[in-house]
């Protein structure tokens, strides 16, 4: 968990400006920590303002993704996630509850890059790779399941 003055230096690292909007949005998605949808930001910022329109917060989304403070994250039901760990990491995806949970494995990852090393792709330059492995937790996650 990132606290205020943490938020505020990766913001303006980035050479943004700290706006009270772009605070809100990082602080929630560190907060919320399960990759939080648009809408589950949206909610927690209402918490405590209440006026805070969904437009400003898909703008300030936006601005963040491009400028890599935040990922976005497809699931399998086409609702877009964010991420707020940037540093490569595989996802764990639970059907029934919707939970994902990032995965690191240094072994797998070794493996997987001596793989694509010895196996490389006609016409294809690999910059990361991703992993989703979709399941079920066997004790669910999810506070609301
Ligand atoms: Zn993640």
């Amino acid at each position: 968990m990132k606290n205020r003055i943490e938020i505020r230096d990766i913001i303006s690292a980035k050479g943004l400006k700290v706006t009270p909007q772009r605070m809100r949005v990082m602080e929630a998605i560190y907060k919320l920590n399960n990759h939080p949808t648009a809408d589950n930001i949206i909610e927690y910022i209402r918490k405590t303002d209440p006026n805070i329109g969904s437009g400003t917060v898909y703008n300030v989304l936006e601005t963040l993704v491009k400028n890599d403070l935040i990922k976005k994250v497809k699931t399998e039901k086409d609702v877009m996630r964010y991420d707020g760990i940037l540093e490569n990491h595989h996802h764990l995806y639970c059907i029934q509850c919707d939970y994902i949970e990032d995965y690191k494995n240094e072994k797998l990852d070794k493996l997987l890059s001596k793989f694509f090393k010895e196996n490389k792709i006609d016409n294809f330059n690999i910059e990361e790779i991703k992993l989703n492995i979709s399941g079920n937790f066997i004790i669910h996650k999810n506070k609301d399941h």
